[in-house]
């Protein structure tokens, strides 16, 4: 294999620590949020300590350069998703304001009483609640495709909800608790060929899948910075531009006007009409540090190594007695969720946390996956191309001597 691991690993010295005394630290928590690399660090610093003036609005150097940055930084997440025009990417904080605004502005555009809005059962509560809250407020109909307990969503299910009524389709690229990925272009087709909209949240999705906007034909891309080894406070929503042209304004104020009088606003053109106020510019500018951080090793190269310790760590959990494994789909990044017999996560999670290992517990943003398995909760390790063997050996050997604790 040409990609470097140990290389790639080298850029993100928080991994090389004592977490607890004489404990090293094994960060398997890479679906909550990512570690950043140095070049991210230093773009941040760089833009704090000598180039920090408000963008677009300054004469000055330091906001002139600041305000090239930042469009340069929605350049590299245009090439990155292959969006058609930088018109298409619009900066939030986050997948969870991305889904907002979407749910806001568009459910403000196509919905109405007795619409219909077709989720699935696999989905964070992020992209289950701003739906959920317009359907609330239209008298819309919200519909659930189930998944199997492999963890595979239902695609004939999905068909048989699709109908006349369906007006959005908001599904995941890959799932954070299971780490399903989702049939996203026949879901994308199938919604289209019904008329509905179609958006993915690719919170989980975007550090590990190929995402090409134009050839997948969604109409929404979400995903946040912090999970692509950028800062936190940043995210993207990619929309294509003729729908996106056709929705009202979701936050108002500053900047995404054209010119205010008492009696009326005109707004400005996109993506500016979807991004108010003072932007999260330095962070931003991170962000696009970070999107070609991961440009530069390319996601196949990435995913090909993050898939073998995948594949190392299964192989290596599936000898322990008394696992159970919460979905195993065929196509899935390195998620992996699992209880033990007799041993509560919330205690697996600390005494972990105590030999140095970072995972999560509890019941990961994803009730109704929760009520599915009929469980309180979950422990999940969640890899990153940074991770390796070495730790997943160590983790193996610490599930093994806690096992023998709770005997
Ligand atoms: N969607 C999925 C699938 C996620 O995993 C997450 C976060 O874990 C979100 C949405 C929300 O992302 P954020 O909290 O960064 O807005």
């Amino acid at each position: 294999m040409s990609f470097d691991f140990q290389e790639f690993r080298s850029h993100f010295p928080i991994l090389y620590q004592d977490i607890h005394p004489k404990k090293k630290l094994v960060y398997f928590d890479n679906a909550a949020t990512t570690q950043k690399p140095i070049s991210v660090a230093q773009k941040l610093d760089h833009y704090m300590m000598k180039v920090n003036g408000n963008i677009h609005r300054g004469t000055h150097k330091m906001a002139a350069d600041a305000t090239k940055a930042y469009e340069d930084a929605r350049d590299i997440v245009v090439n990155f998703m292959n969006a058609s025009s930088r018109e298409e990417v619009i900066f939030t904080k986050g997948t969870t304001e991305s889904i907002n605004l979407v749910a806001f502005s568009l459910g403000e555009l196509c919905i109405n009483q007795g619409d219909e809005i077709i989720v699935s059962e696999l989905e964070h509560h992020a992209n289950i609640v701003p739906w959920q809250m317009l359907c609330q407020r239209k008298g819309a109909v919200l519909r659930v495709i189930p998944f199997s307990d492999k963890g595979e969503l239902d695609l004939d299910a999905f068909a048989s909800l699709l109908n006349e009524k369906t007006k959005i389709v908001a599904v995941n690229h890959a799932s954070n608790a299971l780490g399903t990925i989702n049939p996203i272009s026949e879901i994308i087709r199938m919604g289209h060929e019904n008329g509905a909209y179609v958006l993915i949240d690719g919170a989980q999705g975007i550090a590990h899948c190929e995402v090409d906007v134009q050839k997948l034909d969604c109409d929404f891309y979400a995903f946040s910075g912090h999970k692509i080894y950028g800062p936190t406070g940043t995210g993207v929503l990619y929309g294509k531009k003729e729908i996106l042209d056709k929705m009202p304004p979701f936050m108002t104020g500053g900047e995404m006007i054209d010119t205010v009088t008492f009696g009326e606003t005109t707004f400005n053109v996109l993506p500016y009409k979807f991004e108010p106020g003072t932007p999260n510019y330095i962070d931003v500018i991170a962000l696009g540090e970070a999107v070609s951080f991961v440009a530069k090793y390319g996601k196949p190269a990435l995913f090909e190594w993050e898939h073998e310790l995948y594949c190392y760590a299964m192989s290596k959990l599936r000898q322990i007695e008394g696992m159970r494994f919460f979905g195993e789909a065929d196509n899935k990044v390195g998620i992996i969720s699992f209880a033990i017999d007799g041993i509560h996560h919330f205690d697996l999670g600390t005494l972990l946390d105590q030999l140095g290992f970072a995972v999560r517990t509890g019941r990961l943003c994803v009730d109704p996956i929760m009520d599915h398995y009929k469980v309180q909760g979950m422990t999940r390790v969640s890899l990153s191309p940074y991770n390796t063997k070495e730790e997943i050996d160590q983790f193996y050997n610490a599930l093994l001597r806690l096992q023998q604790m709770f005997l």
